[in-house]
Order: C-alpha cells, then structure tokens, then sequence
C-alpha cells in the first residue's frame, strides 16, 4: 500500500505529543477520518441538511436522498440481497441490542438456550444476558482453547448440535488477533435451523464481509471503525426474519398509521425500526468513507494491518517478559499483550508520553481476559495509515518502559 498517499488523507497525523509524531494504535477502539470523511460532512451541513422522510422541500429532499443512498451504499458493502436489509443504528451494541429486544423478545421463551462464545465483547454478551435474565434463557459459551489461539470448534460443534435457539459469534474478537470461522460455523448452524448473528465491529471495513458468503441471519458493524463517523452503524438481517419481527422502539418515521384509540400499524423494514431522526449526516460521512475504503482495497488494508501486527508481535516478543495473546501468526491488525510484574495502565501512561497511543485495560471482554488470566493488558491494533516505523516506535516505547519501571 501506497502509506505515504494514504497518511496525506488524515489530518490527525499532523499532531505532535511532546515534540513527537503521534503514533496512534488504537484504530480497534476507533479508526481515525480521512479528510474527505471530514469535507463530506460538513458539505451536507451547509448544503444538503434538513430531516429526511418528512418534508417536500428542496432540503429535505437532498438529505433523503443522502441517507437513503448511504443505505443503499451500506448494501453494496455487505453484498446484501436489498438495502431495506439494512437498518441504521448507532453502531454494533444497539443493532445487537434491537435483535436482542425484537427477535429475541418474539422468539425466545423461559427453558430455550442461547449460544455465544467465550470472545464477545461486552456488546455481544450484555444483551443476551440482560435478556436470559428477563425470560428465564440459558447460555452457553463456546470456550476458548488455552490462551485465547482459537475457539473450540469440536466444542462449537457439540453445542450447535445441542439445539440452542440462536448462536452469536464475533467475526473478528477485538482482543486475540484472530478470525473466527465464521462462514463454517455459520453453515453448520444453519444446517441444524440454529438462527446465527454475527458480530462485525472488528471485520467491516478491514476486509471483505459479505454476508450472503457468510450465510448468518444477523450481521451488526459500526461506521467509527472504518474511517467513518461515530453515532451510525448497521444491522443487516435476513428479508425474511426482518419481516415478521416487531419494533423495538416506538415514534416518529416508524409508523404507517397511527390513531388514539387503536393498535398503530407499523411500515415494513427497515423504517420499522428506525424511531425518531436518524443519524443523516453521519450517514452521509459513512458512505463517503466506504467509498474511500473500496478505493483503497479491502484485501489491501487487511493483508497490510495483519503484517504490521504480525511485525510487532515478532519484535515484541523478541524483547522478552512480554507475553502475547492469540495464535502464533496474527490473523488480523490486532496485538494484546501484557508484560511480566508491570501494569498495563502504567506501560500506556509511558507510551503516551512519547506519542504513542495504546490501548490498556480489559478491552471490554472482561470475563475473556479474566479467563486468560490477565483481566489488564495492553492492545496495539494497526489499520490502513499505519508504517513499519510506527511498529518500530512501539516496540522502542515498551523497551524504554520496561528499562524505566524494572
Ligand atoms: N464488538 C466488537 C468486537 C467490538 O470491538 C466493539 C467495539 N469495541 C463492539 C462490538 C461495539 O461497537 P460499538 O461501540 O461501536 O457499538
């Protein structure tokens, strides 16, 4: 990849800590915004801005025709059969959330079982939960093998077979620097009429998803982490299941007919579960920042994340005491790490004090790092406008910490 070409789009990069350049590493949390994301934005706001669905006026018309576009660009990116298979949310939690409240709710009665696995984010797990609590539901998780290298497929297996009403898996964990099989195991379910959604924070926009490939029923993502906006993300769902769940969230835009004496009628999807002004500017950042993205390659970004990963994990662990998650080679731009008799919080205080930006903490996947036995670490996570030399600037960060907190 062209890095240079690239790191000349993100107006972030001009920023300098003490002196330094900033090295940010911390794209899984969030990615940082090409300018182009930036100037779409504030264009719509000059020009095209006004509510979408409800007016006849010029404006209107415009950022209808934005939001709707970006629905239809979001479709194009997920190789979804229709964009009414998409449905804006603000990012992965609340698309999990609405399966959660909406399928879930529907389909779900006290003695049924749910599947996860031991990988998911707090997002993917606290839903499910909160809702097994309300019905009476039982989870199961697939485990982990020891030290986070992969899920137990015999066990994934097993479980399936079991006969669990719905089985919700992260594409990529944000923690162990690997990929769940996620089109097997998705397979399988389907085989055994288990309904699958898959969690994709991680995977949109860092390589290809297409979810017809994949064969889930459920697929969640969100914009802030491929170089689009925060406050917008989707859930895409399979026409068929969309058409026969009830909403979740009641108010304006979702309703077909309403009165004051008499059940409303609901419109179809996705407006059914679109309550209340949506997110229009955002979407239309995120439709520009997914036409950057095809621009630059889907395979391109993820085979140049992973190798900066797979980079910093050979060096870091050349450095010795420093312990690394996940499998041998890297299987996307993630590293979680934690170093001998040093806390994490301590390791990215230092690291930030020369521009380098790391994530510390349980990543939200507490009952994950618990089981790993390092409920603190660290994280670096590498995305499109990252370099060789940042890697370097990494490692060079953790040496001088380590010599200082020895
Ligand atoms: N799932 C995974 C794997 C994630 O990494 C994240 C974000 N850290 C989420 C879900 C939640 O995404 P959001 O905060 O955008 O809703």
């Amino acid at each position: 990849m062209d890095t240079t070409k690239i790191r000349n789009e993100f107006p972030f990069l001009r920023e300098m800590v003490n002196g330094q350049p900033l090295v940010y590493l911390d794209s899984a949390a969030s990615s940082q915004k090409p300018e182009r994301v930036i100037k779409r934005m504030s264009r719509f706001l000059e020009s095209e801005y006004g509510n979408v669905h409800r007016g006849l006026h010029l404006l209107s018309i415009r950022s209808t025709e934005a939001y709707e576009g970006a629905r239809t660009s979001v479709a194009r990116f997920l190789n979804a059969s229709s964009p009414d298979e998409i449905i804006f949310t603000r990012g992965t939690t609340e698309a999990v959330n609405l399966v959660a409240n909406s399928w879930g709710r529907k389909h779900l009665k006290a003695g049924d079982t749910l599947l996860l696995t031991e990988m998911e984010h707090h997002s993917n797990l606290l839903p499910w939960l909160h809702l097994a609590e309300a019905i009476g539901v039982r989870v199961k998780f697939v485990p982990v093998l020891p030290n986070g290298t992969a899920l137990d497929l015999e066990a994934a297996r097993t479980l399936l077979k079991e006969g669990p009403k719905l089985f919700a898996i992260a594409h990529v964990p944000n923690t162990l620097g690997l990929e769940n099989p996620v089109r097997e195991l998705c397979r399988t379910a389907r085989e055994l009429g288990v309904t699958t959604l898959v969690d994709a924070a991680q995977s949109v926009g860092h390589q290809p998803v297409d979810v017809q490939n994949i064969g889930c029923d459920f697929l969640a993502c969100s914009a802030h982490k491929m170089c689009g906006p925060t406050g917008i993300g989707a859930l895409w769902g399979r026409r068929e299941l969309l058409a026969e769940m009830p909403p979740w969230q009641y108010g304006g835009e979702m309703v077909e007919r309403a009165f004051f004496d008499k059940r409303a009628i609901y419109r179809n999807a996705p407006s059914r579960f679109e309550a209340g002004t949506p997110p229009i500017m955002e979407a239309a950042g995120w439709q520009e920042a997914l036409l950057f993205l095809n621009e630059m390659g889907l395979e391109e970004i993820h085979q140049h994340s992973t190798a900066l990963a797979n980079m910093a994990a050979e060096r870091l662990n050349e450095i010795g005491r420093v312990h690394i998650f996940g499998p041998e080679r890297r299987q996307s731009g993630i590293v979680t790490f934690s170093i001998e008799e040093i806390h994490a919080h301590d390791i990215a205080f230092f690291a930030n004090e020369r521009g380098v930006a790391l994530r510390a903490g349980h990543h939200c996947a507490q009952p994950l790092m618990r089981k790993l036995g390092a409920p603190s670490s660290l994280r670096a996570s590498f995305y499109l406008y990252n370099t060789e030399a940042e890697v370097t600037a990494l490692v060079a960060s953790i040496t001088s910490a380590m010599a200082f907190f020895r």
